[in-house]
């Protein structure tokens, strides 16, 4: 078996490690043999020398994201069953053999025990996020892995990771195509058709996570005018009209996300005067609009990408919500949406409370919603849950 570098831990360190959390913090280490590169696969041992995990090293807070608590060989079989197990899942949630629906997560990271690695399939293109640099260095034999598990249905493999690694890495990586190339990019949710910009986009360019949120919002959109903020691709926009509503804005400061936005409202067919969109700030555009609405979704990106600023941000959220609450119409519905991981679901909650005093309306929460089921949440690893919303309804 091949030797690894070895991790020892101070005494009393392993507890987390033995509840199989994912993540070894550098301060926990006791000390180092052999001497690991940034990305090399390391074994990790208690103070009396008892095999813990293996997993891929890191010069940083988080010192190893792991991958295994077995003693394994990390080969290109491991991956593959690894990867063999993510597809499994979805295909158990019904979201590989779907009519309607042929884009999906594949792998969410710690979610699927594969911490670091993020993967999306597109109608057949798979996008790679690599988080971790162990996981950029294994993206030949994930990509192997992935023709194989996929045969024909994989037209393309793309690997987009120069935004989510750090910076150091910058010029060691690429963002390319590892198999295949330019490829069909367009795709369809819940019968919705939405072209995905992999490439350039954000992310790996279509948020996934909010699939059942946007089903969720038809239920409320009949004959409704409709305010999309942060609309990025127009995903919500495009259900909502859908859902028959009489009309619906959408808002972004982007104008990449409004032209995203406009072409996929009209490959929907809804190019009419239903729809309109505005290259703005959001709350710019609420303070100024004279429109009125019955229903507005609130999806900003994390304001709180750090601890450090999450004050700041509560009061960013504070403030986007009390203007909703404010602006809707009499029995309105808000789907209102904090995608930033370190504010947990309840202060995001008391926030919104604090937005409904302070409108002075009155407001109840009648749904609570969070991300979907192939972005799954490890019972050893909470931190892997990040998005909460509230539906809220308002007299
Ligand atoms: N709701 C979208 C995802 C939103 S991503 C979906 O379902 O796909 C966040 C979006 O907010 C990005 O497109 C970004 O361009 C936009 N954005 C960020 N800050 C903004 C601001 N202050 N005003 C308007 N749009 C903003």
């Amino acid at each position: 078996m091949k030797e690894y570098p070895k991790i020892i831990l101070k005494h009393g360190k392993d507890e987390a490690l033995r509840r199989r959390h994912q993540w070894l913090f550098s301060g926990a280490i006791q000390q180092i043999e052999g001497h690991p590169e940034e990305g090399s696969i390391v074994e990790i041992f208690s103070s009396r020398n008892e095999f813990l995990g293996m997993g891929h090293y890191n010069d940083g807070s988080i010192a190893v994201r792991i991958f295994s608590f077995e003693q394994v060989i990390p080969d290109t079989v491991f991956w593959k069953q690894k990867l063999e197990r993510a597809l499994q899942f979805r295909e158990a949630l019904g979201l590989c053999s779907s009519p309607n629906t042929n884009v999906y997560r594949l792998v969410f990271g710690e979610g699927d025990e594969m911490p670091g690695l993020i993967i999306d399939f597109y109608n057949g293109t798979a996008v790679i996020q690599c988080h971790s640099y162990g996981m950029y260095l294994l993206r030949d034999n994930i990509t192997a892995a992935l023709k194989e598990l996929y045969g024909y249905k994989l037209q393309s493999v793309f690997i987009k990771s120069k935004e989510t690694l750090p910076t150091k890495f910058g010029d060691l990586v690429q963002d390319e195509y590892l198999y295949g190339g330019t490829s069909e990019n367009l795709v369809s949710e819940n019968s919705c058709k939405f072209f995905v910009d992999w490439e350039q986009g954000q992310k790996t360019g279509f948020f996934i996570d909010q699939r059942e949120n946007r089903k969720l919002l038809m239920q409320y959109c009949h004959e409704k005018k409709v305010l999309n903020t942060f609309s990025y691709t127009g995903g919500f926009s495009v259900y909502a009209l859908k859902a028959g509503a009489s009309l619906v804005h959408s808002v972004d400061s982007s104008a990449k996300a409004i032209a995203l936005t406009e072409q996929n409202i009209a490959i929907n067919g809804y190019a009419d005067k239903k729809h309109e969109s505005f290259k703005s700030d959001v709350v710019e555009f609420m303070k100024h609009t004279e429109e009125t609405y019955d229903v507005i979704i609130l999806d900003p990106p994390a304001y709180a990408k750090h601890i450090k600023t999450k004050h700041k941000a509560m009061q960013g959220y504070k403030r986007l919500n009390e203007m909703a609450i404010r602006k809707i119409n009499r029995s309105g519905f808000i789907f209102t949406f904090s995608c930033s991981q370190v504010v947990e679901s309840s202060l995001f909650r008391s926030t919104v409370i604090a937005a409904a005093i302070q409108s002075e309306r009155n407001v109840r929460i009648i749904a609570q919603l969070s991300q979907p089921a192939d972005h799954p949440v490890s019972a050893f690893h909470p931190e892997g849950e990040y998005l909460k919303g509230l539906v809220l309804f308002v007299e």
